[in-house]
This record gives structure tokens, C-alpha cells and sequence, in this order.
């Protein structure tokens, strides 16, 4: 009989990932950790059901959400992750040489030690890069107290329940603004709108509220399930949304590495928004 890992996240739409070995299965401090293998994502994590990243498809998630900001930006030095524990964003921002300093905070040392062993397709040598700093606490903790100042924030938070609720809040999001150094940028994991749009018009009106340019842009991960997956933008810099596809171009070859799913054109076409998500964020 085939075991089936179930993911509960939304209220009339589910989605099943056979499960061919179960690698690990506990409770950490804050959530319910399971890691296991399927024969097409290759190893899948989750947490409290819901699947975080897998093998297969997280090149899509990590590289749309690190490089549209970090191009756009153009001189970003220092770099916010917040949440992120397997790794894999940090993974992909380390990438840009031009990137100085990365503090990474995830609150559930867990799921970073269980992502160094069983996930080291996804952080590969992330949490060993000299550039990376590594805070063990609350997100939302650590802005509202940090001196640190930076370029580019990414919330790579899971979704809002437990622990990642208070990451979808108006006073977290201004204290990341506290944070942002003058034309700096925040983008964040903000769901699939088909099957989550309250989440995306909250942030998207919380950022109207804080910045001067307030958008999303798009980008279709398999295992997030129900459609286009929504990336929160906000900056006081209008131009980083307008910056060409040959500037952002340029950028990237400079940068010098491949990617899978993330180029120039790819970056401009993901904030052409189809009215259906327009609607959503008006
Ligand atoms: N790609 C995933 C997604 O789209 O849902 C997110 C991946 S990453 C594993 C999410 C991380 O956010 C987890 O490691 C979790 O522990 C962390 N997290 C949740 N709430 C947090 C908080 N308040 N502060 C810092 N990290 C948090």
C-alpha cells in the first residue's frame, strides 16, 4: 500500500505527494519536520504538512525570488533573508559575487541542521560561505531590534500560521522598512492568489501604506499547488520595477552564473500581471 504525504494548507484543495521513503519525521521546536523522497521531486520537506521546497522544482522558487531584487537594485551589498532555514535562498544570493554580506534568521535551528545533512543538494555550501551570518531567532524580533541595515530583504518565510504569522504583519513589515537602506527592496513568499488572495492583498496594502512603489510579480512552482505563485515587492525606488530587460541583462552577465528558470526577460515578463491578480492587489 503506497504511503501519501498530504498537504492540508488550503481549505477545499489538496494536494498528495507519494511518499516512496520517509528520511525523517518529528517535531522541532516550533513545527512538525518531515523530509522524504518521491520518485519525481526527489527529496521533499515539510513543515507542519506543508511542503516547503523539493529537489526538483526549488531552482524556480530560489532564483525568482533572489535575483529579481538583487538585479534590480544593482549595488546590492547586504543582504536580509529572513526565514529560509534549508538553505536554499541563501544559496542562490550568495551567487552574486558583488553580495558582501548575507544575515540569514531563521527562528528554528531544526530545520538548518536538518537541511545541512538531508537537503545538500538545495544549500549546497550556503552555510559555509564566510558571508553568511546565521541568527537563530524570530524574524520579527530581529527587525524591530537590529541595527543592521540592508539592500535587499527577502521573507522566505512558510505561511501565515504558526510561527510564520507574525511575518504577514503591518509592524513586522515596517520594521523590515526600518531596516531597508535607501533604495532598498523587500520581496516576499506571498502564496499562489488563485487559492490565497487575502494574504497577497494584505501585504500588497500594508506595502501601499509603507513604500512608494507596492507590486508582485509571478512565477509557477509545481509543487505549490493552484496556479502562479505571487512574490511581494516593495521599495521607495519606483525605478527598480521599470529597470530595462537590457540594464537587468548586462547585470546578469556580469553576475557570471547559469540559472534554470530566472533571465532578463523572464524577470520583466513575471510583473506583467493578468487581471485576475490585478484585481487582487488593487
Ligand atoms: N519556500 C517555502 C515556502 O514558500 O513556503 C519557505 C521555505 S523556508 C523552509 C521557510 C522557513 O521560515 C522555515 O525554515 C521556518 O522555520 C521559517 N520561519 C517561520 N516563521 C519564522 C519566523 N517568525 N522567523 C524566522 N523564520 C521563520
Amino acid at each position: 500500500m503506497s504511503d501519501w504525504s498530504e498537504e492540508i494548507l488550503h481549505r477545499d484543495f489538496r494536494l498528495k505527494l507519494k511518499v516512496d521513503r520517509v528520511l525523517f519525521d518529528s517535531e522541532t521546536e516550533h513545527q512538525r519536520l518531515k523530509l522524504f523522497e518521491n520518485a519525481t521531486f526527489g527529496r521533499v520537506l515539510t513543515l507542519d504538512s506543508i511542503t516547503q521546497t523539493t529537489e526538483a522544482d526549488e531552482f524556480i522558487y530560489h532564483e525568482m525570488m533572489a535575483h529579481p531584487a538583487i538585479l534590480a537594485h544593482g549595488n546590492a551589498k547586504r543582504v536580509l533573508i529572513i526565514g529560509g532555514g534549508d538553505g536554499g535562498m541563501a544559496e542562490e544570493v550568495l551567487k552574486h559575487k558583488s553580495v558582501e554580506h548575507v544575515t540569514m534568521v531563521e527562528i528554528d535551528a531544526g530545520v538548518v541542521e536538518f537541511s545541512k545533512q538531508y537537503l545538500p543538494n538545495i544549500c549546497k555550501g550556503a552555510f559555509d560561505d564566510p558571508r553568511l551570518n546565521l541568527v537563530i531567532t524570530d524574524g520579527a524580533k530581529f527587525v524591530a531590534e537590529t541595527e543592521g541595515r540592508f539592500d535587499v530583504t527577502i521573507i522566505d518565510s512558510t505561511d501565515p500560521m504558526g510561527p510564520g504569522e507574525v511575518l504577514f504583519t503591518e509592524t513586522f513589515y515596517g520594521n523590515v522598512k526600518r531596516c531597508l537602506n535607501e533604495g532598498g527592496v523587500v520581496v516576499t513568499q506571498n502564496g499562489v492568489p488563485f487559492l490565497q488572495p487575502g494574504e497577497l492583498s494584505q501585504t500588497v496594502g500594508i506595502f501601499r501604506k509603507l513604500f512608494r512603489d507596492a507590486s508582485c510579480y509571478l512565477a509557477t512552482i509545481p509543487t505549490y499547488a493552484g496556479g502562479p505563485m505571487a512574490f511581494g515587492w516593495g521599495t521607495d525606488d519606483p525605478a527598480l520595477r521599470q529597470v530595462s530587460e537590457e540594464t537587468l541583462a548586462t547585470r546578469f552577465a556580469a553576475a557570471g552564473f547559469e540559472t534554470r528558470y530566472y533571465t532578463p526577460a523572464v524577470h520583466k515578463g513575471a510583473f506583467a500581471l493578468p487581471p485576475y491578480v490585478q484585481d487582487v492587489i488593487r
